[in-house]
């Protein structure tokens, strides 16, 4: 029996201490003690309480149970980007000296922080392509402490072996931490062997492009770690979540498992469509993707294979025509970012994935003319195939 991630979230709703429907928004940066005794029993960890919302506030910590429970973790920590969430964790896990083996296709800002910001603090890392399992066993170090990935790559679409990178990372002492970023419900990678996941849910799980956040599902023992006084990087470098957007994305993320559902439905018309008039598409849905029977194998089915399709238009002039035109035409927006109930669409060499060096790039075969789509909620997909197909045919791409 495979994790029910949309039930175990349903489980997490009660009423507020007054009986409203939805949780109270705790507006406090700051929480009163009856005695200064009790106070400084706090500090010491002596006495639980609310004592600051950097640490913790109850709006937050009602989004954070709610997380765990999808995730079947102990504990989660809500930050305010994803960037906040995966930073954190990684500075957590890692001290001068250690060493790190990610995937080579991740979002570019993480990736950035990886190749650029790590090794400032002699933090190694090594680039591997994710699917190759032997690759990754060589890169292996005495010192390494972390492998990162994410389970569906941006913006590859490779789908990550989370099983066989648990078995390599539990044999060695590695912490395997996963961004599910792309695939929440259709992936629970604690289930499948991760220690820590961690998400934007700036994307899919918040859906409505109105705010940066970030969550971090883990052990009680690693959330508590982070949260430390006195060394936890979460509470120390203060990227927390404001209780306001918690509030909102605690109420978006009871609609996640619907959502995502129509995502997926759609995605995959449109993937079928593209390849129907011999586009080169890629979504892991479709029987010719390297890695459509792994995800088979591992994902929570009803969700389908998710919202992310790319196509390859070949060159970066195709594809800043090809965008302008459907923006024009009402298919969405030119825009970064993903998970939106309005289709979106970027160049990825261009945008999300410029921090990565065009010959690298080039090495893990991301085309200059990669349009990466997040396919949005519409009800009505074959009309929105209609408009993309003028769009082609009228710039003479088919
Ligand atoms: N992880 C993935 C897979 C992403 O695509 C992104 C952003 O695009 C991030 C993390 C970073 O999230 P945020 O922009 O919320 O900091």
């Amino acid at each position: 029996m495979k994790y029910d991630p949309a039930t175990r979230l349903q489980e997490t709703m009660h009423l507020d201490p007054h009986n409203g429907v939805n949780q109270a928004i705790t507006d406090s940066a700051t929480f009163a003690f009856d005695t200064g005794e009790d106070m400084t029993a706090c500090f010491h960890g002596e006495k639980e309480a609310f004592l600051y919302s950097r640490h913790w506030n109850p709006t937050g910590f009602e989004l954070s149970k709610a997380l765990a429970a999808m995730e079947g973790t102990e504990a989660a920590w809500i930050t305010g980007s994803g960037m906040g969430a995966i930073t954190a964790s990684l500075l957590q896990l890692c001290v001068a000296g250690d060493h790190i083996i990610s995937s080579v296709t991740t979002y570019g800002g993480t990736y950035a922080f990886l190749k650029n910001w790590m090794p400032k603090y002699n933090i190694e890392v090594t680039f591997v392509d994710i699917t190759d399992i032997d690759a990754i066993k060589s890169a292996i170090r005495p010192n390494t402490k972390v492998i990162y990935t994410e389970t569906l790559t941006n913006p590859m679409l490779q789908v990550s072996d989370v099983p066989k990178l648990s078995e390599i990372s539990k044999a060695n002492n590695i912490t395997l931490v996963v961004d599910n970023t792309f695939t929440p419900m259709i992936f629970s990678p604690i289930a499948l062997g991760a220690d820590i996941v961690v998400y934007s849910m700036t994307k899919f799980v918040n859906g409505k492009n109105d705010t940066t956040a970030g969550a971090i599902c883990a052990s009680l023992d690693f959330i508590n770690s982070l949260i430390d006084l006195n060394d936890g990087t979460a509470m120390l470098l203060g990227p927390v979540l404001d209780p306001m957007r918690a509030s909102s994305i605690h109420k978006n993320l009871f609609t996640l498992h619907i959502r995502m559902k129509q995502h997926s439905k759609n995605a995959a018309f449109l993937a079928e469509k593209f390849v129907e008039v011999g586009l080169k598409a890629n979504y892991p849905g479709l029987e010719t993707h390297k890695q459509h029977s792994l995800f088979k194998r591992d994902y929570n089915e009803e969700f389908g294979f998710g919202g992310m399709i790319s196509i390859d238009l070949e060159t970066a002039e195709n594809a800043s025509k090809f965008m302008a035109l459907m923006q024009k035409r009402g298919v969405g927006y030119l825009a970064v970012s993903l998970g939106y109930f309005k289709t979106l669409f970027s160049n990825s060499g261009k945008s999300t994935s410029s921090e990565v060096p065009e010959k690298t790039q080039k090495e893990m075969g991301m085309s200059e003319g990669l349009v990466r789509y997040s396919v949005g909620l519409d009800n009505d997909m074959e009309n929105t195939w209609q408009i993309i197909h003028s769009c082609l045919t009228d710039l003479k791409m088919l």
